[in-house]
């Protein structure tokens, strides 16, 4: 790499939502810094994803300065949740996006570049501890590193950390069903739980449509034909005149999680969180992308690099760790098909129960009192066979 500097203040490894935010989350605090984000990919790049994109992601980049990301892009305020012939549907308290990641991630990728960040394509492979820096492949020195390379990680590999639960998803692009268009459109599986499938519409007369499902050592891993097969079980129609299929695993969060000390940090995907009870991942990804830069900033200007993950686990600790044990218990509440109809029930009867089981789903939500009541009352009502609440007599 002539002409390139190879010792950096900060290393990000992989220039996904996680490593751009760490990139931007570092040059806001800090930008004098030398960072660069190294990707395997040339940008811009499909990724696979239902590409929804929830209004908190656009408010954590706004609080680095990244705006305007997705001005030319439709919102979608409807959200319909659905089993069998049960459904939930109603408006979000804020709307949510729908976009393509060829097009977010290239956006978030300029942004950091623009802020000042170095971008490289050199795929890592191999991590190593100097006395006083990280190597990257023996030729890349950093004070700092943050992985952020996704749900195969190299870096987490290098760490010889374990990853956790995962779930495999396929998605494509297709036109927009006249019935699902201005909404997002989640239908959960009665088979092969936990599973759902998607279709959400991206304004633009095609949906992102797919279907995903959690990988369990008791059942064999779904063939691609098989994810196919069950999207258009659960969403007939959705896929038709479908194309770009694309196929991906989802490195599920637990309440076991605990980020590491020391000089490498590990975030979104690589750090194994997405969120067990909706597979959204680009939320945590650009919380703790952004945690992750500010926590390496941090250590660097007080002259100890190594604190950064000290840095980290303390920023990510009060702000991430209530919120993943509250959706490991739901994600496993949501393996029985009877919570999963009365959290249906529970949220057509009641705004708040609707909006917190969003907030729970797509950002840093809790299990609410709002919630837990609902969810009680809801089990305690007496329902027909399809479901539905009985008449009053
Ligand atoms: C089918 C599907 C649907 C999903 N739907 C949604 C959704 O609707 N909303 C949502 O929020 N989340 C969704 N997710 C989850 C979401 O896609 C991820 O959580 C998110 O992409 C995580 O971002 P990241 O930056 O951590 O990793 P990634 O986006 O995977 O980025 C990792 C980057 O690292 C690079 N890389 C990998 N290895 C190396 C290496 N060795 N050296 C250098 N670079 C490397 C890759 O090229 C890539 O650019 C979905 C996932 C799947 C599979």
């Amino acid at each position: 790499m002539a002409g390139v500097p190879s010792r950096w203040h900060l290393a990000v490894v992989g220039a996904g939502p996680a490593g751009a935010a760490a990139a931007l989350g570092a040059m806001h605090a800090a930008p004098g810094l030398r960072v660069v984000l190294l990707d395997r990919a040339d940008f811009p790049r499909d990724k696979a994803c239902g590409d929804g994109v929830a209004p908190h992601v656009l408010d954590l980049l706004a609080g680095i300065g990244v705006t305007g990301l997705v001005s030319d892009k439709r919102p979608v305020d409807r959200l319909r949740l659905g089993r069998g012939g049960l459904a939930s549907e109603r408006r979000m308290a804020r709307p949510a996006w729908v976009v393509p990641r060829r097009v977010l991630d290239a956006r978030l990728v300029d942004a950091a570049v623009a802020a000042g960040v170095r971008l490289l394509r050199h795929r890592v492979r191999d991590l190593r501890h100097d006395a006083d820096a990280v190597v990257l492949d023996g030729e890349i020195s950093a004070a700092v590193v943050v992985g952020a390379d996704g749900a195969h990680s190299a870096v987490r590999r290098a760490l010889g950390q374990h990853r956790g639960p995962v779930a495999l998803a396929l998605r494509g692009y297709a036109p927009v069903a006249p019935r699902w268009r201005g909404a997002q459109v989640i239908e959960f599986g009665a088979q092969h739980q936990p599973s759902y499938a998607w279709s959400f519409d991206r304004g633009d007369g095609l949906a992102n449509v797919g279907y995903g499902e959690l990988l369990r050592a008791d059942r064999p891993a779904p063939t691609r034909a098989q994810l196919f097969e069950r999207l258009q079980a659960l969403l007939p129609g959705a896929a038709e005149g479908g194309e770009d299929w694309l196929g991906h695993h989802l490195p599920l969060s637990t309440a076991r999680w605990r980020p590491q000390r020391g000089r490498v940090l590990l975030v979104g995907d690589a750090a194994g969180l997405v969120n067990p009870l909706t597979g959204e991942g680009i939320h945590h990804a650009v919380a703790t992308g952004i945690a992750a830069g500010r926590a390496a900033a941090a250590a660097l200007r007080d002259g100890q690099p190594e604190r950064a993950g000290a840095h980290y686990a303390h920023a990510t600790g009060r702000s991430l760790l209530p919120h993943l044990r509250h959706t490991a218990l739901a994600a496993r509440l949501a393996r029985s098909t009877r919570l999963i109809e009365a959290g249906l029930r529970a949220s057509a009867a009641d705004q708040d129960v609707f909006d917190d089981l969003v907030e729970l789903g797509l950002a840093r939500g809790r299990l609410t009192p709002a919630l837990a009541l609902g969810l009680g009352r809801a089990l305690l009502t007496p329902t027909r066979p399809n479901g539905r609440p009985q008449e009053p007599a």
